[in-house]
């Protein structure tokens, strides 16, 4: 066995308001950087609420307090403003904000200025999202749910994605991107052709691979700390129509790991599209909804008889016209697999159905009020070689063990060489 994947794990711990702690920095009375040229100075906020606003996330952990929200209403005004920052004896701290979900205040600037991004958008004329043969060019401050409808319309689609897509396009390009794609083609920072980047100098640098390759790697994964990402350019691939989605469960962790390990390991059609993973425990809330009615006592039964159960969720993408093809490719895909005899379950839903099945959840969250609550997250990256301690350690030693309560909890692995 090689030591060629790692393994994603991802834990929300919802609601354990006991061992939240609520930071709240920023006690200095902010105040809003003064003599400012009036060009910028008109659109520089700060009234209570939205500095009240800009001082959360979605985690609602830490709070800091801006002195003001900047909104631009073009890229030259985020320059002017860098520019103005780094003029004045004591230059301010300056934060890009996308759509703020962020669980640690990522996109907060104390007693500085945070830029919201999504004001941008509102003044880019048509020219936030454009798409061609190969590529789509993105504004810093579009979201991905409004990428994949610009490019459905021309039959086209970027390669890698986050499970939730009201995400903003330099938000997600500052940490990484990740997600059941990931394993095929990279994290979506690996999907990049181009960037424009404003610097901390206030200089607009357009860069790549080949060119001004300094700051495009600083900035890709670069937490917002060198530049503000104004556009985009990701590369596309063909549009599949309909996608087969299938979850299969476990009560053995070697096998869900061996299982899980062996898909990411095929290429070309064998391969799946999607692979990711996710733990049910015995203990509420148990999310079901995935599976038909009539088999949720049984899965049920499986999880309180063990505990726990580990699941592989798997994707094969397909057109109507390949519908026999795929049935083919889906039972070769899982003629091997050692999960639990007859649960193995099956959706067959559109592509954009399935890229954005989490904004169904977010309804729901937000129609019973927990959408604006505290979201403590985790994501650790696992070498192959300790995930079964992980799972011995972690998932029976502490979760179990002290029957704490995890909301989501996803685990999947990933090559390391992409
Ligand atoms: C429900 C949910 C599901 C998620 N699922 C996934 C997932 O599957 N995979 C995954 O990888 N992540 C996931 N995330 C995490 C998410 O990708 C990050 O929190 C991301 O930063 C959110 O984008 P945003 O627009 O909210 O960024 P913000 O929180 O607004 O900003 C994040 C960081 O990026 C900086 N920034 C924002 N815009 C720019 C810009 N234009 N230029 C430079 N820096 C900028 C900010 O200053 C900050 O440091 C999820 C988050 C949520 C809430």
């Amino acid at each position: 066995m090689t030591e060629n994947n790692i393994i994603l794990s991802k834990a929300l711990a919802m609601l354990c308001l006991a061992s939240i702690v609520v930071l709240t920095q920023g006690q200095i009375t902010p105040s809003p950087p003064s003599n400012l040229p009036k060009n910028l100075a008109t659109k520089l906020r700060t009234d209570p609420e939205t500095l009240s606003q800009a001082s959360t996330d979605y985690g609602h952990i830490v709070h800091v307090n801006a002195s003001a929200v900047f909104e631009p209403t073009s890229v030259n005004d985020i320059i002017e403003l860098i520019k103005y920052s780094n003029s004045i004896e004591k230059p301010f701290t300056i934060a890009a904000r996308g759509q703020a979900h962020s669980v640690n205040g990522q996109a907060m600037a104390q007693n500085g200025v945070v830029v919201n991004m999504t004001h941008l958008g509102d003044f880019r004329n048509g020219s936030g999202i454009i798409v061609s043969d190969k590529y789509v060019d993105v504004g810093g401050e579009q979201i991905w749910i409004d990428v994949l409808h610009a490019t459905l319309k021309r039959g086209l689609t970027p390669l890698s994605w986050t499970d939730y897509l009201y995400l903003s396009v330099g938000g997600t390009l500052s940490n990484a991107g990740i997600g059941g794609q990931t394993f095929r083609f990279g994290p979506q920072i690996s999907n990049v052709l181009e960037l424009d980047v404003v610097t901390g100098k206030g200089d607009l640098i357009t860069c790549s691979s080949g060119k001004n390759s300094e700051t495009f790697y600083a900035v890709l994964g670069g937490l917002g700390q060198y530049g503000i990402i104004t556009r985009a350019r990701i590369a596309l691939g063909p549009a599949p129509s309909r996608v087969k989605w299938l979850r299969l469960l476990y009560t053995d962790f070697s096998a869900f790991s061996r299982d899980q390990e062996h898909l990411i390991s095929l290429n070309g059609t064998n391969a799946a599209d999607y692979v990711e993973g996710l733990i049910l425990i015995n203990k509420p809330p148990l999310d079901l909804t995935f599976f038909p009615e009539s088999d949720q006592q049984r899965i049920t039964s499986l999880v309180t008889e063990y505990g726990v159960v580990y699941t592989i969720e798997l994707v094969k993408y397909y057109n109507p016209n390949s519908q026999e093809q795929v049935k083919k490719e889906v039972a070769n895909l899982v003629k091997d697999l050692k999960f639990v005899p007859t649960f193995l379950f099956e959706k067959d839903v559109s592509y954009e159905e399935f890229l954005d099945r989490v904004h169904a959840d977010e309804l729901f969250l937000r129609s019973k009020g927990l959408w604006e609550v505290p979201h403590p997250w985790v994501n650790l990256f696992i070498p192959k070689s300790g995930i079964l301690d992980f799972n011995e350690g972690v998932i029976k030693g502490i979760i179990l063990k002290q029957n704490i309560t995890v909301e989501v909890f996803l685990l999947y692995p990933m090559n390391r060489n992409k």
